[in-house]
């Protein structure tokens, strides 16, 4: 038993810090009990030093094997380099404070291996993780390219490749539902797999009790997956107020991956075509527009930040939190999309996302109040632990 005293406490469900308190952490890594002043005496004690301890961060959206530095989808990379590159990636994503996340969309299905590697104990300073194997895309769809795509053209089709990445042993779907924004000859405008074959995926992964998460940046694909019944619209880009009612009366989530957007213009200019970060700035303002009327509306969002997409890092996910808050939302409803509406929708809030007690001790310590500015949480030195664990 570990007790974590002399902290200011965010714990991801209330809306405010307790001061002076303190936490103790079972051998399991969960937390057992939690308080404020002078804290039981346990065997081991750990002064926080006054300062700040708030949830690991959940990342719902992420490709660990893309990488934000190539611009032509890492086409030459092999299965060996996939996988270091991937590893390397989750070990950057812990460094953040990111404690769990899902993958969404996994060349050569290589997070299936690291997720049983990870079980063994061998792939160490890694966060807990959802795989997804290759996401599941129309024969010339977004996501087509070597080794990324499970190929489907029917709702059979569909049926047969999701029992197989079942039974390869993936922990949830990606399907691709419209086309992509920096993606040549291929629009968000584009519907891609039709409603049809996405209700097929739907239908089976529910079965499993897994999740569905959609591609889906324009219309009429939104519109497309949230009746084929998927869990979460990806990106979401140009949703409308109807499909946020729509959104809001079946629970389904948006994930805004605000900062695959924002570091187009912000990092683009002079490595990308002007026409191409003119028309990813013009997305980024519509995005505001639309996305801040579905919160209004009542849509749950989650955090993901698409990171592996051009110049989208490992290391960005504290930067989503200020986009989020561009949206109307305030510091701790920007974080509760992530210790609340992301634990839920991948299904892990019994677990996972907030400090409360029975759940597992993933928790970052910040010099500087998170509630007080969302950019306090971009600390590059901040202290990361798993289950009570320091990791970084
Ligand atoms: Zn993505």
């Amino acid at each position: 038993m570990t007790t974590f005293f002399n902290c200011t406490l965010f714990d991801g469900r209330t809306d405010h810090n307790t001061p002076d308190a303190w936490f103790t952490v079972n051998e399991t890594g969960r937390l057992t009990a939690r308080g404020t002043g002078t804290p039981t005496a346990t065997e081991n004690l750990v002064d926080l030093n006054g300062q700040y301890v708030m949830p690991g961060f959940l990342n719902v959206h992420t490709h660990v094997t893309a990488d934000p530095q190539s611009f032509n989808g890492n086409y030459g990379q092999t299965e060996a380099e996939a996988a270091v590159f991937a590893t390397q990636n989750l070990q950057a994503l812990l460094k953040s404070g990111v404690t769990f996340l899902r993958q969404c969309g996994t060349k050569y299905d290589v997070d299936v291996a690291l997720k049983r590697m990870q079980a063994d104990g061998k792939l160490p300073h890694t966060p807990h993780f959802l795989t997804s194997g290759r996401a599941f895309t129309m024969t010339g769809g977004h996501g087509d390219g070597p080794h990324s795509g499970n190929l489907v053209d029917s709702p059979d089709e569909m049926r047969k490749a999701i029992r197989q990445a079942f039974k390869l042993g993936i922990d949830s779907v990606k399907v691709i539902a419209t086309g992509g924004v920096m993606t040549p000859n291929d629009f968000m405008e584009d519907p891609q797999l039709s409603t049809a074959e996405m209700h097929v995926a739907v239908e089976e992964a529910h079965h499993k009790r897994r999740v569905v998460a959609a591609h889906a940046e324009g219309n009429p694909g939104i519109q497309n997956a949230l009746d084929a019944g998927v869990d979460s619209i990806e990106h979401g880009f140009y949703v409308t107020p109807d499909e946020a009612k729509q959104m809001a009366a079946q629970n389904t989530y948006l994930t805004p991956t605000l900062i695959a957007e924002w570091v187009i213009p912000a990092y683009g200019k002079g490595h990308l075509p002007d026409w191409e970060v003119k028309k990813a700035a013009d997305a980024l303002d519509d995005t505001y527009v639309n996305l801040t009327k579905a919160f209004q509306l009542g849509v749950k969002f989650t955090c993901g930040t698409d990171a592996g997409t051009p110049f989208n890092g490992f290391d960005l996910t504290p930067k989503e939190f200020g986009l989020l808050t561009k949206l109307g939302m305030t510091p701790a409803q920007a974080y509760q999309c992530s210790s609340l509406n992301s634990a839920q929708l991948l299904g892990v809030a019994d677990d996972y996302g907030t400090l409360e007690v029975g759940k597992f001790a993933d928790f970052q310590v910040l010099k500087n109040d998170p509630l007080a500015d969302t950019a306090n949480v971009v600390q590059a030195d901040k202290q990361v632990y798993l289950g009570g664990h320091r990791e970084f």
